[in-house]
């Protein structure tokens, strides 16, 4: 069964809090969105392998540790996932990125896929698939079935809220990717928000409502 972190850092806890709340701005949203990114970010790599590396320091030479292995991949589902991805930028910059585009039908919240395009060697490198609401699950068990497709063996999943339904979704057909969010919600309305929730991400994110 895949384990789940809540990142429970006050930090976390406090900026989802503001983020949550009716009156933030679509500039105060997206900038919140941004800062818990990387912290969620912080978190996901942490267990993250490293080579020792010999370099020079102004006054000796040192054994010291860079990240191993090829760089990581994040994996936005569009389109609110891309409000995660530059705080997570922010951290690994070097990272490449794969963009999956997936819409949830409105009537029976079945995701349909539009778009995907990923680096070549995903079977080579960690996978972080992002979206900020895990839901149903549907749309996050489509994306990492999309990766899957594509090679990618190594997956983890990030979001800001979760619910119990969506993450029982991801484990009965992704046992192997765990999963990190800042918080799991306690319900799913009939139309598929999660209460209480924070509203539509993507309409908050880009002021399209
Ligand atoms: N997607 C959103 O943007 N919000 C929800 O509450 C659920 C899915």
């Amino acid at each position: 069964m895949n384990k789940v972190t809540v990142v429970d850092h006050p930090l976390v806890q406090h900026k989802l809090t503001l983020l949550r709340d009716k009156t933030r701005t679509t500039k105060g949203f997206r900038q919140l969105m941004r800062e818990i990114a990387t912290l969620l970010c912080y978190e996901v790599t942490r267990d993250l392998s490293l080579d020792p590396v010999t370099i020079e320091t102004p006054l000796m030479s040192m054994e010291a540790r860079m990240l191993s292995g090829k760089k990581l991949v994040f994996a936005p589902i569009l389109r609110a996932g891309m409000g995660l991805l530059e705080g997570m930028l922010d951290l690994v910059p070097s990272a490449r990125v794969a963009h999956i585009g997936l819409y949830r039908e409105p009537e029976t919240l079945v995701a349909v896929e539009y778009y995907f395009k990923a680096p070549a060697d995903l079977p080579d490198r960690l996978v972080i698939a992002i979206d900020p609401m895990l839901a149903t699950g549907n749309t996050a068990v489509a994306a990492i079935d999309r990766l899957k497709e594509h090679g990618a063996t190594d997956l983890r999943f990030v979001c800001l809220l979760a619910t119990k339904e969506g993450i029982a979704n991801m484990q009965e057909h992704h046992p192997n990717v765990r999963i990190w969010t800042a918080a799991i919600d306690n319900e799913l309305s009939e139309h598929g928000y999660i209460l209480p929730g924070l509203g539509d991400a993507g309409d908050r994110l880009y002021g399209t409502r």
